[in-house]
């Protein structure tokens, strides 16, 4: 997986943002980025999509999920395409979410799904909000609570946070 480039892209869309509140509005910025997003009667197994057509691209997401997954949808959506769609005008992410065995089983679309989801972890949690969230709140990291805490100001699920704060190297 390429972090540098998805870092770059990722920064490159915050820093188009006159400002950043929190929790990122992660559904105003796909449609910035000149996507479409609708809540899908998808099945059950079923988490998100990216469909591109004519150039267009849609995001439907699971209605059914809760909110926090929702978003984490929908930027790992944006994430594919911002990153992939020369590869592929069709993305279907099975409950996919930090679970490494998704879209087939072949090294290239595994590494997409670990930059997809890098992607929306990235820009759902920017590195120097969360760095300033726990400065502010002066949170001990090794609690639960704290995690717990940060993942509701970020509104992610604890999971995603706690991914997040190992990836950047604060815990
Ligand atoms: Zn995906």
């Amino acid at each position: 997986m390429n972090i540098k480039l998805v870092n770059s892209k990722v920064n490159a869309i915050l820093k188009s943002l006159s400002d950043i509140s929190l929790p990122i509005n992660i559904e105003e910025i796909a449609k910035m980025r000149g996507l479409k997003v609708i809540p899908y009667p998808l099945g059950d197994d079923v988490s998100g999509l990216l469909a591109i057509q004519d150039g267009i691209g849609t995001i439907g997401y699971n209605k059914n999920e809760p909110k926090v997954r929702r978003r984490f949808t929908i930027a790992h959506e944006l994430g594919h395409y911002e990153l992939h769609k020369e590869k592929s005008d069709l993305f279907v992410d099975k409950q996919f979410i930090y679970r490494s065995q998704n879209s087939g089983n072949t090294a290239v679309n595994q590494a997409m799904e670990q930059e997809a989801n890098y992607f929306a972890s990235a820009i759902l949690m920017p590195a120097d909000q969360v760095r300033k969230a726990i400065e502010k709140a002066n949170m001990d990291l090794g609690s639960e609570e704290a995690i717990k805490e940060l993942a509701k100001i970020f509104e992610v699920s604890t999971t995603a946070m706690s991914i997040r704060i190992s990836s950047l190297g604060m815990f």
